[in-house]
């Protein structure tokens, strides 16, 4: 799966998410990264979201909007919905998850219950940040 989320400088919000789906998956399944609020969400004025992950627990949760029902309701900041939503809600289903979010401040999250995940992004300043595990390399 690959998934990009972005904030423009009018701070409109979007998402997008391709992936190959599950290897051995049943015809005609439809996995969660084309089902808008599970595997791909994006809400002006709140978040945008992308998920990778098994698909159906994706659906389940309903990740995307999830994280930003969070936002909206509790107050929560990007980084704290989206570790709880990967973390806790869920890790109990010992499905390898992870996701990029970006918040309506500019605020970048990239939890995943994996022992890793390639990243990357660019801040406002055009500075480069790409990772695969918790090291994280910078590129002016
Ligand atoms: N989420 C995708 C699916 O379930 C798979 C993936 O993220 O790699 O189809």
């Amino acid at each position: 799966t690959v998934g990009a989320v972005a904030l423009d400088q009018h701070g409109h919000l979007a998402a997008a998410t391709s992936t190959g789906g599950y290897n051995n998956k049943p015809d005609g399944r439809v996995g969660d990264s084309p089902v808008i609020g599970a595997g791909t969400y994006a809400r002006d004025g709140v978040c945008a979201v992308s998920g990778t992950g098994k698909g159906e627990f994706f659906i389940r949760h309903v990740v995307g909007h999830e994280i930003a029902a969070r936002m909206t309701y509790l107050g929560e900041n990007v980084e704290t919905a989206s570790a709880k939503v990967i973390m806790e809600d869920l890790k109990p289903h010992n499905i390898g998850a992870g996701l990029v979010a970006v918040g309506v401040d500019g605020s970048v999250a990239a939890p995943y219950n994996t022992d890793g995940m390639f990243r990357g992004w660019v801040t406002d300043t055009g500075k480069f940040f790409v990772a695969s595990h918790d090291d994280v390399m910078s590129y002016p």
